[in-house]
């Protein structure tokens, strides 16, 4: 026999053109192994043509080929179980929502969607909130809403009291907020173990002011940047998050300077995000504003181009291509990329349980309460915690699923009607753009 016919390609290779280049990438996670190669490599590899390889030892050694495919299956089966064990002993993140109620009307806010419920937070069910999730090991709880951190002198008084019965449970919090109340709630602040402040703003000021306005109209941009400020001043981490959609992504570079300019980017407590404005939970008003994830992430490589600010403002991750670049080496396979009901859960002050942050506060995606009794449907939560690249059909053979990990459950179910579906990753094409913006 000769060589040639005793190799198989692997399952996991990863291999596309890399983005305005005539070379090519080739990544598995499952060997961990990356390279960028030449177009008459990849050309021999999509052929099969394995004898021509420029160096067809070195395509065994990193696992891209294999004399046997069974040995491949059974180290895919080991770094399954590897995972697993991992995700059990890695901590969660708990969703706490005091009230679906906001202060601003975002142009394009999913919660208008929701029904305010009629009841108020108050201290009995914030304690029994914290003897249920007494059952989860390593935690930290994350306030979210509407926006936590309303002006209401109620409302400063509840969350007063959450972090510190947080602190004396030495339980660290973070806080999502649309970031116009800091200020106002930094004395409350500090006296919690905060593990960052997630703030909003969605561009330079004119912009911002536009898209995320108070209720009455009125502006919030000095003050959002006034409370960062304040938050930096004081050495609690700020993650500032822009929503990007087709109306502010440009105005994405002079964003980027303002933080320069504010000592923000050299601060190592700083960092930042971009979320893609999208529909999971309601009809959006205006559908041709949204980007899907692949067209986000065009216009960004060609912005980042043309304006170098940007990097220093925000590295996307393009897939695995940054920390690829940052570490020197691959992440872990990934075989689930939703957290839900495994190091995710979120609960609100009805006293009801959810997946996560997607699902809370929709009635039909409620697993349980917890006030005012104790209930868990397991039947619901059980499918959740069981999706993953090997229950999704669609996932199961893919050659991106350890990229992917599968995508978002609610998101998945949202698209196909069903939980153990899968929400396809533009892997090869975020990968192309990334492995030319990295290396
Ligand atoms: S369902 Fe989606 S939003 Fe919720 S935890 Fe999973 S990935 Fe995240
Ligand atoms: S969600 Fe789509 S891209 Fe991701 S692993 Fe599953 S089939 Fe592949």
């Amino acid at each position: 026999m000769t060589k040639k016919e005793r190799l198989f390609l692997s399952k996991h290779n990863i291999m596309s053109k890399v983005r305005d280049s005539e070379d090519y990438y080739i990544i598995n996670l499952l060997s961990r192994n990356a390279d960028i190669i030449s177009n008459a490599d990849a050309n021999a590899l999509n052929i099969l043509d394995f004898s021509s390889l420029s160096d067809i030892d070195a395509y065994i050694e990193k696992g891209y080929l294999l004399h046997d495919l069974n040995d491949e299956d059974k180290e895919f089966k080991r770094a399954y179980i590897d995972f697993i064990h991992d995700r059990d002993q890695s901590e969660t993140q708990i969703f706490f929502v005091p009230s679906y109620a906001c202060n601003f009307s975002c142009s394009y806010c999913y919660q208008n969607g929701y029904q305010s419920i009629h009841r108020s937070l108050n201290n009995e069910i914030i304690n029994l909130f914290f003897e249920y999730i007494e059952r989860f090991d390593k935690k930290y709880i994350t306030l979210f809403g509407g926006e936590p951190l309303l002006p209401s002198k109620e409302n400063k008084t509840n969350i007063e009291y959450i972090i510190q019965k947080a602190s004396e449970k030495n339980i660290g919090i973070a806080i999502v907020t649309n970031g116009y109340s800091i200020l106002e709630y930094m004395d409350v602040i500090q006296k919690g173990i905060i593990r960052e402040i997630q703030v909003t703003l969605d561009g330079p000021e004119a912009v911002h002011n536009k898209r995320r306005s108070l209720k009455d109209g009125g502006a919030t941009f000095s003050k959002i940047v006034e409370g960062i400020d304040a938050l930096l001043k004081v050495n609690i981490p700020v993650n500032l998050r822009v929503v990007v959609d087709k109306e502010n992504i440009n105005s994405l570079p002079e964003l980027a300077e303002f933080a320069v300019r504010q000592g923000w980017t050299k601060n190592p407590l700083f960092k930042t995000q971009l979320g893609r404005n999208y529909e999971l939970h309601f009809c959006q008003q205006h559908n041709n504003k949204l980007f899907d994830r692949l067209s986000l992430y065009e216009d960004l490589y060609q912005l980042i181009k043309k304006y170098p600010v940007i990097p220093q403002f925000h590295r996307p991750s393009y897939s695995i291509s940054k920390f690829l670049f940052d570490n020197g080496e691959l992440p872990e396979p990934l075989f689930d990329s939703c957290p839900a009901c495994k190091t995710e859960w979120a609960f609100d002050y009805t006293g009801s349980i959810y997946s996560c942050t997607a699902t809370v506060g929709k009635e039909d995606e409620k697993l349980g309460t917890f006030y005012p009794k104790v209930y868990l449907n397991t039947d619901l939560v059980e499918q959740w915690e069981d999706r993953d690249v090997l229950s999704i059909p669609d996932c199961k053979h893919c050659k991106l699923n350890l990229a992917c990990g599968g995508g978002c459950g609610s998101a998945a179910k949202n698209k196909n009607g069903g939980l153990h579906t899968p929400d396809c990753r533009p892997i090869k094409e975020l990968l192309e753009i990334g492995m030319k913006l990295y290396f």
